[in-house]
């Protein structure tokens, strides 16, 4: 009993260890964020990201300070533009109420393909704090990336994950999620309520 109970820890730990990031955070929020984030308006949020060509320390320090960023925040991804950084690196936690779910962190993303399903979906950002509106996507997408040390991985995401995927993806682009707002009456009530300009919006649709 106690062999096998023994064993099937050491299994579940494997299993742990294969499938987490090994970047390890706590979830409260900080006092003060360390890094800022940029709002709707700042040209920042509109420049390109470029790849990164050596996953090492520094990254991962970054990884772990856009971490405590994003908890503090109350967010479920952020990407590096959004922090002022324009590297291909972003950070997801659909589960930010539970300590134990590891985030998942995607150095540059590249979406291998689109399923041909869309959805439509209510969408919010940590650059347009307060503003949530629907906007459609594929809702399934196969992608190549790299994790927080450097390794080639694969997924397959559907459902919230491979929104929140899209959204951040789009962040690498310069691309904000209200650009691709169909309804311009709802994006132009929901800007000006929450102290935003439309000029600052680049349709895409
Ligand atoms: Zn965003």
């Amino acid at each position: 009993m106690r062999f096998s109970l023994a064993r099937s820890f050491a299994q579940l730990a494997k299993k742990a260890e294969k499938g987490s990031s090994s970047i390890a955070v706590t979830k409260e929020p900080t006092k003060k964020p360390l890094l800022e984030i940029h709002q709707l308006g700042n040209a920042e949020l509109r420049e390109s990201a470029k790849r990164i060509s050596k996953v090492d320390d520094s990254v991962r320090t970054l990884i772990k300070n856009m971490l405590h960023s994003m908890y503090s925040a109350k967010g479920i991804g952020l990407a590096a533009p959004q922090v002022g950084i324009h590297k291909q690196l972003l950070v997801i936690d659909l589960d930010i109420e539970n300590a134990a779910t590891p985030p998942i962190v995607l150095i540059n993303p590249e979406i291998t393909e689109f399923g041909a399903s869309l959805e439509t979906y209510e969408e919010g950002c940590l650059s347009i704090p307060g503003v949530y509106l629907n906007v459609i996507r594929p809702s399934i997408i196969k992608l190549n990336y790299r994790d927080e040390m450097g390794r080639p991985k694969k997924m397959n995401a559907d459902g919230l994950l491979s929104r929140c995927i899209q959204h951040e993806m789009d962040h690498l682009n310069g691309v904000l999620f209200v650009d691709r707002v169909m309804n311009e009456d709802d994006l132009n009530k929901e800007l000006t309520e929450h102290g935003f300009n439309k000029k600052d919006v680049i349709a895409l649709t």
